[in-house]
């Protein structure tokens, strides 16, 4: 960077600090701000343009342009020049603006006659804030220095922003308009409450520096500090070889990386204080994620993203924990979460959004577990949201309103108010058996995973836990848990239950639950791979382990082991053996043994509906997962949106499917039941009844729902309105079977 240029940069950014310094509104800091640029650029032009709302730039300052454009002009985002820059995060520079494809005239600026143009976002870290211009009459290009040296000054502008130098202007409103954002559905529920950002934005308080020597040395030294600490963790961590020793590898590589280094010091020599310099290269990156459709690449720049928060945090000295106080009704906001991180907030909190996630992500399943409402995919949430700002998850429908209108707030308090007086009528059969109105009862159970699940039995009144998911505890954890360790959670489990019985499915790993201290398999379709029984029949140590530890934790009352996952019969066998060897081993040595044993299968899988008998007369019982054998039969992915609900489970094929396992069971005297998320919805749950389940499984707050229907319908003739439905050649029994609903 040549020495003139980077004592023109410092003048006009210390310049800049003496207007945030000085006393004066926002407005007239802006057009003082835009004076200061033009007259440094030697350009005819300087404005500002500051999202007004989401979708909308204003023109909100100008030297140059017509003063009466100013907030007059408004522009799309994506629309014109400074509409691009704004979309895609990236400068525009060109000689021939009105040349330039997409240039959209203004008449009311007087723009016209000037022809080079050259505008960068104002952003900070993923937020978008605005548009900085400079334009002007002859005919260049900007050099690459000046373009950077602009980019350097509308970092400046965006942390000015953040520490409310404009206050009174446009940009204060930056968090204060309400924004909707549609995500995905990860868990249902409703929820109002505060935000609390797991990951507090980092505050600078001194964007501008004068002494560049001072803050190059600060910022090596906190490089030294950060790539010590990256070192030590990923000793720690010992990945040992394979692809993910690779990925660490890389991060690794980044730490040490001279040319971010470098990059950072260039931003310094410019004016910037060295945390200011982290945050330009932050914001670059980011940036640049958004538009990566490489996911290797994309990871990269997570890694970046990654390293430059704690640096930050180095730099700032401020950590996590920022000394604010969490809101008595915390919903928790970030770009992603670990289930053991999720798992430390627990219950305290109300709901969570997050950035990324997917439905069956580890954190997903805690969520469900907790029973809070979970929204994913709610994309730049955390950029917009501040701590302590008023926050509305709709978990049916995959929404949240931030800092919403009263309206809306109204319509949504109007909506869980509705919620929860089900809820009271719902609490009000709990004792009540959901038997229809032609004499069969339905036995209702409830899945769970956690300890902190175990009250909803007594709540919901849940007859028993028909599915106990045992992979969370392995999940949550950095290495295999030990015996001693698993059957004392299990006998807590058990004592917690209070003789009600608890179907322990056994570990069922693969697939989206990878377990962090196993070495990833790079398979090409996890769903399909090696996963469940599969895992634990090939390596049997940890099948062994945790059949050990459930018979110990069962000692003088009834157990039930249940097999996840079984695709062909022998299979079952096996782990039964395997079961029975441990029993064999507890005896020998002389322990004492559970009062009787009970062991089934999860049918997850279309080939084990044409299973040979022996296999139905083997199992003590059969739960029907769902969730797994409705992927396969419709081989759409679960966990993928673009297909995850394009097939419905009362799709008649499905059905006859589900029905004929039904029959298969019943010829065999085996107990069936139904524990995927389907038979907690309340239609999908009584057409089951009709089809001769009597044992469902679901989440503890579908159960009084689920209750209640089945008490006001007569199954043996909705199951006539289902073969009716069939015999007209009817693909899909939604409709038949909601509008004979609607009649009831
Ligand atoms: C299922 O597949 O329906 C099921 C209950 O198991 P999971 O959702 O844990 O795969
Ligand atoms: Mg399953």
């Amino acid at each position: 960077m040549p020495e003139r240029k980077d004592s023109e940069s410092r003048k006009l950014l210390r310049r800049l600090r003496e207007t945030l310094a000085a006393p004066g509104g926002g407005q007239h800091r802006l057009d003082q701000i835009t004076h200061h640029i033009a007259d440094s650029m030697g350009t005819e032009v300087c404005s500002i343009y500051l999202f007004r709302d989401p979708e909308t730039l204003e023109l909100c300052a100008t030297e140059g342009l017509k003063p009466e454009a100013v907030h007059k002009t408004r522009l799309r985002l994506g629309e014109g020049l400074v509409g691009r820059v704004a979309r895609t995060g990236r400068h525009v520079n060109t000689a021939d603006a009105p040349g330039e494809p997409g240039f959209r005239y203004m008449p009311e600026t007087g723009e016209e006659v000037f022809s080079s143009f050259l505008g960068v976002p104002i952003q900070r870290v993923g937020e978008r804030l605005g548009v900085l211009v400079v334009q002007s009459r002859s005919a260049r290009q900007f050099s690459e220095d000046e373009v950077y040296g602009l980019e350097v000054v509308a970092m400046v502008l965006a942390e000015m922003a953040e520490l409310g130098a404009f206050l009174g202007s446009q940009a204060d409103s930056l968090h204060h308009f309400p924004i909707m954002f549609r995500g995905t559905t990860g868990q249902e529920g409703t929820a109002e409450g505060h935000v609390w950002l797991h990951e507090p934005r980092v505050v600078i308080t001194n964007p501008v520096a004068d002494d560049p020597l001072k803050e190059k040395a600060r910022l090596n030294e906190a490089v030294a500090m950060l790539r010590t600490t990256v070192d030590s963790l990923l000793a720690a961590a010992d990945m040992g070889s394979g692809d993910s020793a690779e990925v660490m590898e890389t991060y690794r590589m980044f730490a040490h990386s001279r040319s971010w280094l470098r990059r950072m010091e260039e931003a310094i020599d410019l004016g910037l204080s060295a945390e200011a310099a982290v945050e330009k290269e932050q914001s670059q990156a980011r940036a640049r994620l958004e538009s990566a459709a490489d996911p290797y690449l994309r990871d990269r720049l997570h890694d970046l993203d990654d390293l430059s928060n704690r640096l930050l945090r180095i730099l700032t000295g401020q950590g996590r924990d920022t000394g604010a106080e969490m809101p008595e009704d915390p919903i928790l906001v970030a770009r992603n979460i670990g289930p053991a991180e999720l798992l430390d907030y627990g219950r305290r909190l109300k709901g969570v959004v997050l950035e990324e996630g997917s439905v069956g992500s580890h954190a997903a399943i805690v969520a469900r577990a907790l029973a809070i409402p979970l929204v994913i995919h709610a994309e730049r949430i955390t950029s917009e949201a501040l701590n302590g700002d008023l926050i509305l998850v709709d978990g049916d429908m995959g929404t949240v309103h931030l800092r919403p209108e009263e309206t809306v707030t109204k319509a949504f308090r109007d909506k869980m108010a509705m919620q929860a007086e089900a809820q009271q009528r719902y609490a009000g059969l709990r004792d009540l058996p959901a038997t229809s109105t032609c004499g069969t009862t339905i036995q209702l159970y409830m899945n769970a995973g956690l300890m902190a699940d175990l009250p909803s039995l007594e709540s919901s009144g849940a007859e028993g836990v028909g599915l106990f998911r045992t992979e969370l505890q392995f999940l949550t954890r950095t290495k295999v848990p030990r015996r001693g360790e698993l059957a004392a959670l299990y006998a807590h489990v058990l004592d917690n239950a209070h003789g009600k019985p608890v179907m322990f499915r056994t570990l069922d790993i693969g697939s989206d639950k990878v377990l962090p201290y196993m070495k990833p398999q790079d398979e090409p379709n996890p769903a399909m791979g090696w996963r469940a029984i599969r895992v634990g029949l090939d390596k049997r140590g940890v099948l062994r382990m945790q059949l050990q530890a459930l018979i110990r934790a069962a000692i003088g009352q009834p157990l039930h082991v249940m097999f996840p996952f079984i695709t062909e019969m022998n299979e079952f066998e096996e782990a039964h053996k395997l079961l029975m060897e441990q029993l064999a081993r507890e005896q020998r040595l002389g322990h004492a043994l559970p009062s009787d044993i009970r062991v089934g299968a999860m049918l997850e899988t279309p080939s084990m509906a044409f299973a040979p008998k022996k296999f139905f007369e083997m199992c003590d019982f059969i739960s029907v997962g769902g969730n797994d054998l409705k992927q396969f039969f419709f081989a759409a992915d679960r966990e993928n949106e673009m297909v995850r609900r394009r097939y419905d489970t009362l799709n008649t094929s499905f059905i006859t499917l589900l029905e004929q396992i039904v029959q298969r069971c019943d010829e065999a005297r085996v107990p069936v039941s139904f524990c995927g998320e389907d038979a907690g919805r309340p239609i999908e749950a009584v057409t089951f009844a009709a089809l001769g389940f009597r044992r469902l499984s679901m989440r503890p707050a579908s159960i009084g729902p689920v209750k209640h229907l089945i008490r006001r319908v007569n199954l043996s003739e909705l199951k006539r309105v289902i073969d009716d439905a069939r015999a007209a050649g009817e693909i899909n029994l939604r409709r038949p079977v909601t509008e004979w609903l609607a009649r009831q």
